[in-house]
């Protein structure tokens, strides 16, 4: 089992924060039941991170509000039915480069060198990936950085965290009229082995998939890629 199913088990948590579990079905409040355009011109690669909107099955769907964190609401624009649980052996979502938020950075700044373990692009943060000699690696034989040859990563093996955005993922947040919306991405419903394969349901673990501080952040979108 890799790091996403210890991360999203019975004690969660969000970096070094203790995660608070709270009922979001309890807290769940219909926002309307307006289907969302799902289409996306730019949804064209692998590493896509336009968002669709709606689960795996295709199906058109409501949204609606959900209070992750007291007083922190997200829209939530994905079938309150999907399920997730990370499948041991995939390591797909690791086979790219990791955005950073500054937070991450400064985290991270206290486990590995910066130096070697970050780059910039268009003044954002990244972790790299690179060429890897193992065989959890894309197409291009690179993975992460920080993925290890025995599929797991390091940094959460290693200092039990990793960056904000792998937590998002299979999710994507985009901010839409001073909201955070809430998606799966295109990407994940053709590549995550971890969609709709158990009674986990997504909607009422979001917690941890976002972390607290995509609240406190002036861009928390997810969309920036290496
Ligand atoms: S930092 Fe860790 S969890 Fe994030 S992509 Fe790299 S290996 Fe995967
Ligand atoms: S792509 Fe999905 S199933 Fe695969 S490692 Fe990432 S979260 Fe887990």
């Amino acid at each position: 089992m890799n790091f996403y199913s210890t991360y999203i088990g019975l004690t969660p948590s969000v970096g070094h924060l203790p995660v608070r579990r709270w009922p979001a079905t309890l807290l769940s409040l219909w926002a309307g039941v307006n289907c969302v355009s799902t289409d996306n011109p730019d949804a064209s690669g692998e590493e896509s991170d336009t968002e669709r909107g709606q689960s795996g099955a295709g199906s058109c769907h409501g949204e609606r509000r959900v209070e992750v964190y007291p007083g922190k609401e997200a829209v939530v624009a994905f079938d309150p039915e999907l399920t997730f649980e990370c499948v041991e052996g995939c390591t797909w979502c690791c086979h790219h480069g990791v955005m950073l938020y500054e937070q991450d950075l400064l985290e991270l700044a206290g486990v590995a060198p910066l130096s070697e373990a970050t780059t910039q692009f268009r003044g954002t943060d990244f972790v790299p990936k690179e060429e890897k000699d193992h065989d959890h690696t894309g197409p291009d034989g690179q993975a992460c950085y920080f993925l290890q040859e025995d599929g797991l990563c390091a940094l959460h093996d290693e200092h039990d965290w990793k960056p904000a955005r792998c937590s998002v993922f299979p999710l994507s947040v985009a901010v839409e009229d001073g909201d955070i919306h809430v998606s799966v991405r295109d990407s994940a419903h053709e590549h995550c082995e971890g969609l709709n394969v158990t009674d986990r349901r997504v909607v009422d673990h979001l917690d941890a998939f976002l972390p607290e501080l995509l609240w406190n952040l002036d861009d928390p979108e997810t969309r920036r890629e290496l």
